[in-house]
C-alpha cells in the first residue's frame, strides 16, 4: 500500500496504535503539540539523540525494516545504558522517500516498538516527512537517574581497571560479511550478521553497574573500543593500556575472522557498534563488581601517560591510534552499516 493513499495523519495514527502503550507518567502523549510527562522530584533527566540516514549509517541491502527499527530505538537505548540510566521516554522522527511502502514503515514501527516496549519506554511524539533523498531516522531517548548514579566518561584514574560487557568486533565482521556477500549462511555467520543488524542494549547492566556504585567512568562500544577507550581517556585526562589477549571474542568471530583473511583483533579494535558497555573500575570496588552477574572481562589498566598502547601476549608494547568510524576525518573514514 502507498504512504501517500494514507496521508501524513494517517500515518501518524497508524504509528500511535501501533506503538500503543499507556502509563500514568504520561499526561499527553501522541497527538498535541509536545508531550506531557511526570517526572520523580529526585530524578535528574537523560536526554540522548541519534540521526541514522541511509547511505551513510545504514544500507536498505543489508537489513530488512523491522530489524532497522530495532536498532534505531538500540542505539539511543544503549547511551542511555552507558549513563546508568533508567529509560523512560522517546520521540521518532522519520522522512520517507517516495519508493517505500506503507508495510516498510508499519514493519519499522514493529521493530521499533517491540525493543522500546522491553524496556518500558513510551514513544510520546516524533515528527513525519517526505524525503526526497533517502530515509532518514531521528531518534530521541528521555531517560532518568538519581544524581549518584549517574556515570560520565570523564572519571577514570590512573590504576583504575578497564572492563567492558560481552564479546567485541561480532558487529562490524557482520557488516564486513553482508557487503562481501560470499559466505553462506552458516551458525557463526548469522549470529554476526545478528549482532549488526539487531544491536542488543546493555540496559541492565548498565543500571547494576550504575547501582552498585563501582565505575568511575563508562561509555558504550559504538565508534569501536581504541576510539570508545580515548573518549574516556580524553574526557578523564588519562591515558590506558589494553592487553590484546585479554579482549573478548566470540568463537563466531574468530572462525569467521579467518575466512575473511582478517585478525579478529581488527575488528574489535577498530569496527564499532557492538553496544557493549566499557567502563573503569577503581581496585576498592573490585569486590563490588565481581558480586554483579554480569559477564565482563578485564581488558586493561589506566595510565597516566595521555595517550592508547596495546601490549601483545609476548609484552610488546606499542602505541594504539584510535581507529573508528569519524562522520568528517579522512584518515579514519569508513562507512557504516
Ligand atoms: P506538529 O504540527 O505540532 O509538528 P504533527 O502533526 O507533526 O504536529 O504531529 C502530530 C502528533 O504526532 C504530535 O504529537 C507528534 O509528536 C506526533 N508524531 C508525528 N510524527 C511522529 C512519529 N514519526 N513518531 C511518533 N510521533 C509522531
Ligand atoms: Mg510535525
Amino acid at each position: 500500500m502507498r504512504i501517500s493513499s494514507l496521508g501524513e495523519f494517517g500515518l501518524i495514527e497508524k504509528i500511535r496504535k501501533s506503538s500503543e502503550c499507556s502509563s500514568p507518567a504520561v499526561v499527553l502523549g501522541i497527538g498535541d503539540d509536545a508531550a506531557v510527562m511526570k517526572m520523580a522530584a529526585s530524578s535528574l533527566l537523560l536526554a540522548t539523540t541519534d540521526l541514522l540516514i541511509e547511505h551513510v549509517h545504514f544500507d536498505l541491502a543489508f537489513t530488512d525494516f523491522p530489524s532497522l527499527g530495532w536498532k534505531s530505538a538500540a542505539v539511543n537505548l544503549s547511551d542511555i545504558a552507558a549513563m546508568g540510566g533508567i529509560p523512560r521516554f522517546c520521540l521518532s522522527s522519520i522522512a520517507i522517500p517516495s519508493g517505500i511502502s506503507l508495510e516498510a514503515v508499519s514493519g519499522f514501527y514493529r521493530g521499533f516498538s517491540s525493543l522500546l516496549r522491553f524496556h518500558n519506554t513510551i514513544l510520546v511524539g516524533g515528527d513525519t516527512s517526505s524525503s526526497k533523498n533517502g530515509f532518514v531516522v531521528s531518534v530521541t531517548v528521555l531517560g532518568e537517574s538519581k544524581k549518584e548514579n549517574v556515570i560520565s566518561r570523564s572519571g577514570a584514574k590512573q590504576g583504575d581497571r578497564v572492563f567492558v560487557t560481552g564479546t567485541l568486533g561480532d558487529s562490524g565482521a557482520g557488516l564486513e560479511i553482508l557487503k562481501s556477500g560470499h559466505l553462506g549462511r552458516g551458525a557463526d555467520i548469522k549470529n554476526l550478521i545478528k549482532r549488526h543488524i539487531r544491536p542488543v542494549p546493555r540496559i541492565e547492566w548498565g543500571r547494576q553497574i550504575a547501582l552498585a556504585k563501582c565505575a568511575s567512568s563508562m561509555i558504550d562500544i559504538s565508534d569501536g573500543l581504541s576510539s570508545d577507550l580515548s573518549h574516556i581517556c580524553d574526557a578523564s585526562g588519562v591515558g590506558a593500556v589494553l592487553f590484546s589477549d585479554k579482549i573478548p571474542l566470540s568463537k563466531s568471530l574468530i572462525k569467521t575472522a579467518k575466512q575473511l583473511d582478517e585478525n579478529p583483533l581488527h575488528y574489535a579494535l577498530s569496527s564499532g557498534e557492538d553496544y557493549e558497555l566499557l567502563f573503569t573500575v577503581p581496585s576498592a570496588r573490585m569486590k563490588t563488581l565481581e558480586s554483579l552477574r554480569i559477564p565482563v572481562t578485564e581488558i586493561g589498566k589506566i595510565t597516566k601517560e595521555s595517550n592508547l598502547h596495546l601490549v601483545s601476549a609476548t609484552g610488546r608494547k606499542t602505541v594504539l591510534k584510535p581507529t573508528g568510524y569519524n562522520h568528517f576525518k579522512g584518515s579514519m573514514d569508513r562507512k557504516k552499516g
